[in-house]
């Protein structure tokens, strides 16, 4: 097709490197130099020697990769793929629950924007929360933005979570995919191993063989050795896992679909490397973000 042929040939000009998210749509995974979840695109991020980085994600992703190089351009192809979540905990909010909880540390979900990462101690992603949390010397956690998340990781730490904002959450983890919507996948494939991400509501959780980040599912996949799997995330993560496993079968909550994931396109791939509009995080605020990634990023090797 010509407009790839267009891409690939504006993407060597810029000597431009594609990370995608394992959900972005197949027509972009396919066009991938890397293909991974949050924690993965940060240190492909933070190790790539190209000049731009094109990056098919939502915004909290593209700054992250940004604020991680600050000598190489950002691009996000559309630049509307905001993250909802993310919105639901602006940085004044951390500031005020740091006050309410002075002896308190802060552990947010990479899934923030720049200037909430700014105020936190640590950053951690679906594949690390427990860790993260159990790293800090003090005994309560402020966490947050997701409230499923702060579940999984009470549920695994001794420590006190404490949520903030109280009522966080993931659309499409949480209103988009219910655990009627697993039980059914279950009764149609009573073999299959049920892997859900933390996202998920509790009660989703709870009925899952493995509570497990995109790349941790990638991992499960090719450790265990069932053939079937349902899984409990954004629907597209199973054309990740069928292009790895072919001889596997993944079977989707089909309604369990990220809007803002869907909004890159290679149409709009091709316009933002015809001219490229770099993502810009005010140096400050990326200054003080850099500390809390860099730490998950040591902390998690
Ligand atoms: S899947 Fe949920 S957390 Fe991820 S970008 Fe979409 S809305 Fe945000």
């Amino acid at each position: 097709m010509d407009g790839i042929n267009e891409i690939l040939a504006l993407k060597r000009d810029l000597n431009a490197v594609f990370l995608v998210h394992n959900y972005q749509p197949p027509e972009v995974q396919d066009l991938a130099d890397f293909c991974g979840d949050s924690l993965e695109l940060c240190r492909h991020a933070q190790e790539t020697d190209a000049d731009y980085i094109l990056f098919c994600g939502v915004d909290f992703m593209a700054e992250c990769a940004a604020i991680l190089n600050p000598d190489k351009k950002v691009l996000l192809p559309d630049r509307e793929a905001r993250c909802p979540m993310a919105g639901m905990l602006p940085a004044e909010e951390v500031r005020k629950a740091r006050e309410e909880h002075p002896d308190a540390a802060v552990v947010l979900y990479i899934n923030t924007l720049a200037e909430a990462k700014a105020e936190a101690d640590l950053v951690c992603t679906s594949a690390n929360p427990v860790e993260m949390v159990d790293a800090l010397k003090e005994r309560t956690v402020l966490f947050g933005p997701d409230k499923n998340l702060a579940w999984f990781a009470q549920k695994h730490t001794r420590k006190k979570i404490v949520r903030v904002p109280d009522d966080g959450y993931c659309y499409t983890h949480h209103l988009r995919l219910l655990r009627k919507d697993v039980e059914a996948l279950k009764a149609a494939h009573p073999n299959a191993v049920v892997l859900a991400h933390p996202e998920c509501n509790p009660d989703v959780q709870e009925i899952a063989d493995r509570v497990l980040g995109t790349g941790g599912m990638m991992h499960a996949a090719h450790e265990l050795r069932a053939r079937e799997f349902i899984v409990a995330t954004e629907k597209d993560m199973c054309y990740r896992l069928k292009k790895a496993h072919p001889h596997k079968e993944f079977y989707p909550v089909e309604s369990a679909v990220c809007d803002q994931m869907k909004k890159h396109t290679p149409f709009k791939i091709h316009e933002a490397l015809s001219s490229p509009e770099p993502v810009r995080v005010e140096r400050h605020i990326a200054k003080k973000a850099l500390r809390p990634i860099q730490r998950m990023l040591e902390l998690s090797e």
